[in-house]
């Protein structure tokens, strides 16, 4: 055959009739060739027109929640309390609570994500004239803020006398009113005023506050200098569009307990909840979801665990806003050992994303989630958000303190079926001399109320030290862009698109491909993964 004319080469491409590589329907399709993980494919690259900082990775993790990153912290008791969750919405994703204590414990951190960062405040903390430096300092001590109006009978909606900030008390006693010590002379916006506009009062004023008042001098409302700065410092967080706090998660149990947990959690301000079950396609949890959605109809709900379409089915039609998805691939787990239940997790995403997303209902990749590309791969597989455990765990913002293993900084992570989380809860209380083991959540997620013999479904381990999630999520949004630019998307909307119109092609992995794949042939190397 003679050879072509180089120029013909892309009018040449048309005359093939598919796509090199395969479609995601002909790469997932796993009636004879089994059930796919992340490590079994490839995603082919695509044409770069365009910069990868450009790639915009907006996503969602429920119907009415939108994310800057497809980040999600696990519920999980070595994972998520208030500082990994209140780090993960600040950096673009959204923390989910555990809940392996007490409800009141449990709010109290959704409380403290809330109230981090804010517009207008429209609930401050307000003091009377005749209130103690200490009180404030009190305030300081249990809030973190000390920046307090001081109003007439001391509450909200009362004529505002001055405000309290630390410069005023640092050298007063503790005893003084802080009517003697509190600044009169303020700078306040007007009842009414957009978040703009106050803002500008705020930059120009040079205050730490900026009191709102309505016509009669009575406080409306405030705003804190260091929201500007919070806002600046990080521009992907994940918040409410009209209070611009922190988006914050929660998980919650099936059982009667759980809804009075729930009502707490949303008294706290908690944006969406996750019903916490393994095998989510239960009666208990459809009642709950129910329930829920009934209860508190602004609160998203995202149900699951599920890994087929006929669980999802039954969820979806009992009104869940979201799905979790795996049953038996996070990093802790042994689920598919012990029960033989589970599916692999690409086919598991595949499946249930592919039908879920059809009525709108965002889904997220759980579990076995091990560095940038297992995301960009559960993502191509219709997953909105990614749940990561064992990849958030060992970071200064998750809970527990570091200690040293054969020589290496590590912390404790563990299954929450794991027999030390079930246990946990059991330690605690047999200090008050309770010994029910009824509402310890990690037991309810993997056990039944009338189990006498606890079957372990997780094991409990360390992992090491990976620094402040201040630093590792911006190299996963980074790692992620770069390789939506590979694959020629600029978007994660547009990727999806993509890969259903069959533009994104897919490559299986033979066992040998995966060999090649990872570092060989080296002596010795050292892997950093970010500098
Ligand atoms: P942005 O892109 O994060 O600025 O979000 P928007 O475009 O919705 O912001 C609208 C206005 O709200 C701008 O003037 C922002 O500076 C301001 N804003 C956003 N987040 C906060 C916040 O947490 N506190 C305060 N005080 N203002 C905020
Ligand atoms: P302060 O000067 O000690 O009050 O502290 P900052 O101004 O540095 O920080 C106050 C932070 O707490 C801001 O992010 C506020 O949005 C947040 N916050 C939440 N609720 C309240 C409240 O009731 N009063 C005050 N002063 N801040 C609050
Ligand atoms: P990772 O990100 O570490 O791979 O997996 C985290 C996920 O594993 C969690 O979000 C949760 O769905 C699941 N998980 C947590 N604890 C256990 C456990 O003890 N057993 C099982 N089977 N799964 C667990």
């Amino acid at each position: 055959m003679p050879e072509m004319n180089a120029n013909d080469a892309l009018a040449h491409l048309k005359s093939y009739e598919e796509r090199d590589g395969l479609s995601v329907q002909s790469l997932m399709d796993s009636k004879t060739r089994g059930g796919l993980t992340y490590q079994d494919f490839l995603v082919l690259p695509g044409h770069i027109n365009f910069d990868s900082a450009s790639v915009s990775l907006k996503t969602k993790v429920s119907r009415n929640i939108e994310l800057s990153a497809p980040f999600v912290s696990s519920p999980m008791d070595s994972v998520t309390e208030t500082d990994m969750a209140t780090y993960i919405a600040l950096m673009g994703g959204i923390g989910i609570i555990h809940h392996n204590n007490t409800p009141e414990e449990q709010a109290n951190m959704v409380r403290q994500v809330k109230k981090f960062e804010n517009g207008f405040i429209t609930d401050p903390i307000c003091l009377k004239p005749t209130a103690k430096v200490s009180d404030v300092l009190d305030i300081k001590d249990k809030l973190g803020f000390g920046g307090i109006p001081i109003t007439e009978s001391g509450a909200l909606h009362s004529k505002l006398l001055g405000i309290v900030t630390a410069r005023d008390i640092q050298f007063q006693n503790l005893n003084a009113e802080v009517k003697e010590v509190m600044t009169t002379d303020l700078v306040t916006g007007n009842h009414g005023i957009n978040l703009e506009e106050a803002n500008k009062i705020l930059r120009v004023s040079k205050k730490g506050k900026l009191p709102i008042v309505d016509s009669k001098g009575n406080l409306s409302a405030l705003l804190a200098r260091s929201d500007l700065l919070k806002n600046l410092n990080f521009p992907l967080a994940s918040k409410h569009p009209e209070t611009k706090q922190l988006y914050c998660g929660a998980s919650v149990g099936t059982r009667d307990a759980d809804k009075e947990r729930l009502r707490l959690l949303v008294e706290a301000g908690l944006d969406v909840v996750i019903l916490d079950s393994s095998q989510g396609n239960s009666v208990y949890q459809i009642n709950m979801l129910k329930w829920t959605k009934e209860n508190f109809k602004k609160l998203d709900v995202i149900a699951g665990n599920v890994v087929t379409r006929e669980q999802a089915a039954q969820l979806i039609s009992a009104g869940a806003d979201g799905l979790r998805i795996g049953m038996g691939s996070g990093s802790i787990c042994i689920t598919q050992e012990v029960m033989a239940v589970g599916r692999p997790q690409g086919t598991a995403v595949y499946a249930v994303a592919e039908f879920a997303n059809q009525f709108g209902v965002p889904c997220i990749a759980d579990g076995g989630i091990g560095n940038v590309g297992h995301i960009v791969k559960a993502v191509c597989l219709g997953a909105s958000a990614c749940m990561m455990g064992g990849m958030l765990a060992g970071t200064t913002e998750s809970p527990g303190e570091y200690f040293y293993h054969q020589g290496q900084r590590v912390k404790a992570y563990r299954g929450m079926g794991s027999i030390d989380a079930m246990q946990h809860k059991l330690k605690k209380k047999s200090a008050t001399a309770e010994s029910d083991t009824k509402d310890n959540a990690a037991s309810g997620r993997y056990f039944s109320e009338s189990d006498s013999v606890k079957v372990a479904q997780g094991v409990s381990g360390d992992v090491v030290d990976k620094g402040s999630i201040t630093k590792f999520l911006p190299y996963l949004y980074n790692g992620l862009q770069h390789s939506l630019q590979d694959m020629g998307e600029k978007s994660i909307t547009e990727l999806q698109k993509s890969v259903k119109d069959g533009k994104v092609r897919f490559e299986l992995r033979t066992a040998s491909a995966q060999l090649e794949g990872g570092v060989h042939g080296l002596n010795s190397y050292t892997k950093r993964l970010f500098a």
